[in-house]
Order: C-alpha cells, then structure tokens, then sequence
C-alpha cells in the first residue's frame, strides 16, 4: 500500500480525493474480503500475545462523516477479537458533566490501559469538527485545540501508547444512499438521525474542518491515514492492513515465566 496517497499532501484537498478509489489494490472485492479474513487470523495472534505481554497499549481513532462506516469497520476488522482485551469507545454529545470539564477530559478518561487496544468510535476531533462547522465554540477556541491535541497524543505516546488515526472518506452521493438506506430499509431505521441531514448541508465546511484537522495534527507518533472508504469492501482491507502493520512492529510477545515450568508437577 503506498503511505503517500493515504496522507494529505500540501496541496491536497480532501474534497478531491476519490472516495471510490482502490491504492495499493489490484483485483476485486472477493479477493480483498479473502485476504482480509487472512489478515484477521493474523490480527487475532497479535492482539492475544499483546495482552499476555501487558505492556504497550493501541489507540484506534475513527473518524468519518455519519454513515462513514465507522461501526461497519469496527464490527469486521475486530470480529473475533478477544474481548478482555479490547474495548470501543463511542463519542456522543457530551454530557453535562462532560462538558463541565475541559474537552480532553473525556478522552483521556477511556485511553488504553497496558495490553489493551481501545477503538475511539469519534474522538476528542470531534471538538475541531463539529463543534468548528456548527459554531459551538468561538474560532480561537477551536483553532488553540490543534497544539493541545498535539501534546496531549505526544505524551500518550511517549507513555508507551500506538496511536492510529483513520478518517473514512465517502463523498457526498454515496452519503445520500446510505441516508436514504436508512430510510428505506426498516432494519436501518433505528440508525436515522434528522440531525445528520442538517450536518450534510454543511458538507463542505466538514471537508474544510477535516482537512484542517489533519493537516494539524499528523505527526510521526500519532499518523492520520485517510481511508476512501465508499467501498466498503476497501475500506476494511486497508484498515486491516495498517493495523496488522502497526501490531507487528510493536512486536508483543508472551512474558518469560518468573519460574521453571518443567520443574513444577501438577498433582
Ligand atoms: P453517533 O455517532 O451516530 O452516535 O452520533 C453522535 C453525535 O454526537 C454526532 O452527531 C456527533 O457529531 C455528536 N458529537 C460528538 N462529539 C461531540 C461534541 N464534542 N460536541 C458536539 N457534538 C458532538
Ligand atoms: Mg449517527
């Protein structure tokens, strides 16, 4: 998979970017769920010796539009997943005592411990987001928040987390489908917000808002990957891939016993 066509170059507008699109793929749909279903198997391995070790600690950030795929991505990567080990963290309109506090607050509350891998379904970005388009807050409110986001990953970070960020790019038709799906079908219902259509007049301020907020806070320690994701099919394999990557370089490994196996006898 090529690195460059999943970050934002400067002059790249995130608008542009094709969400229909397929790098560092070559064959169809049957193929990639294949391998992906392979790379599960490996993530599973990886996760199990993570938590035996219990040591390092995975951050997973979801970032997308509504109907993005952010719950779609988490049922299929992490299907199987131990669960002792993992634990999602869904950002919804904070709380009166979340808000009582300062915005970090809630985040930094469900980081992982050692040996976890957490998966923010939103995030603190959220803050930069949809509080930035809806003015919820004034601009140097806001734009202060890139550098607080900055330390705050850094010292994460240098306290022995992985961080991942994915924001799932799909445009703004396949949107309209997915809405509309959730209109049409009475299984899909339930997941109909009338809020989300007055979020999608403001599409634009989004990609603006969600350019600005990776361009921001990329860093070496704490990566963005932008994901096109209209394909659902894609957008799993290439999650699955960076993750799979990312576990194998932490490298976790099952502790020595502080003892001598062959010398105890179980009676
Ligand atoms: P869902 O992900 O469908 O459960 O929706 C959660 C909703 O909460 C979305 O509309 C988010 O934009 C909204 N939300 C999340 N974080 C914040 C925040 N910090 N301030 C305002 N709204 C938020
Ligand atoms: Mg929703």
């Amino acid at each position: 998979m090529k690195r460059c066509w999943l970050t934002l170059g400067r002059k790249d507008h995130i608008s542009e970017l094709d969400a229909s699109a397929t790098p560092g793929w070559r064959g169809g749909a049957a193929r990639a769920r294949k391998q992906t279903d392979g790379l599960r198997d490996q993530l599973l391995g990886l996760q199990e010796r993570l938590f035996a070790e219990s040591r390092q600690k995975l951050l997973v950030v979801l970032q997308a539009m509504d109907t993005g795929g952010k719950d779609g991505t988490i049922r299929r990567v992490f299907s199987g997943v131990n669960p002792n080990g993992i634990r999602v963290a869904r950002f919804g309109r904070p709380s009166e005592l979340e808000l009582a506090h300062d915005y970090l607050w809630r985040a930094h509350a469900r980081v992982p411990e050692r040996g976890q891998i957490v998966i923010f379904n939103r995030s603190h970005y959220e803050d930069v987001l949809v509080v930035r388009v809806n003015s919820l807050v004034p601009e140097q409110t806001w734009r202060r928040r890139y550098a607080h986001i900055r330390d705050f990953e850094r010292m994460l970070v240098d306290e022995g987390t992985t961080i991942l960020k994915f924001y799932l790019h799909i445009d703004r038709d396949e949107q309209r489908e997915r809405l509309q799906a959730r209109l049409d079908e009475p299984s899909k219902n339930w997941k109909f917000d009338e809020h989300d259509l007055v979020q999608r007049r403001k599409w634009d301020d989004y990609m603006l808002a969600f350019e600005d907020a990776i361009r921001e806070t990329h860093t070496d320690e704490a990566p963005w990957y932008i994901i096109p994701a209209n394909r659902k099919w894609f957008r799993d394999w290439a999650v699955m891939s960076i993750l799979v990557d990312a576990l194998g370089r932490m490298d976790p490994q099952y502790p020595k016993p502080d003892f001598d196996p062959g010398s105890i006898r179980v009676e």
